[in-house]
């Protein structure tokens, strides 16, 4: 099985603008709110098919 994406490292990283998200065709992104009220993706390792769209579509 090839690695599952690292979309972001940290935070400062990501502006949770759910393009992932939005791309991901096998539904393994889930949009998460942390402590603060703001969304960032969570990937399900066992939905992921590594196509690795997410990090395609991802401007930062
Ligand atoms: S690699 Fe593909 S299947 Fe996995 S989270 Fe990214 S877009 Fe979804
Ligand atoms: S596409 Fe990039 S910046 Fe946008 S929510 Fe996903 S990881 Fe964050």
């Amino acid at each position: 099985m090839k690695k599952l994406p690292i979309l972001y490292k940290s935070k400062s990283e990501c502006s949770g603008c759910s393009a992932c998200f939005n791309i991901c065709p096998a539904e393994a992104i889930a949009m998460q709110e942390d402590s603060e009220g703001f969304e960032y993706p969570v990937i399900d390792d066992n939905k992921c098919i590594r196509c690795y769209k997410c990090i395609g579509v991802c401007t930062k």
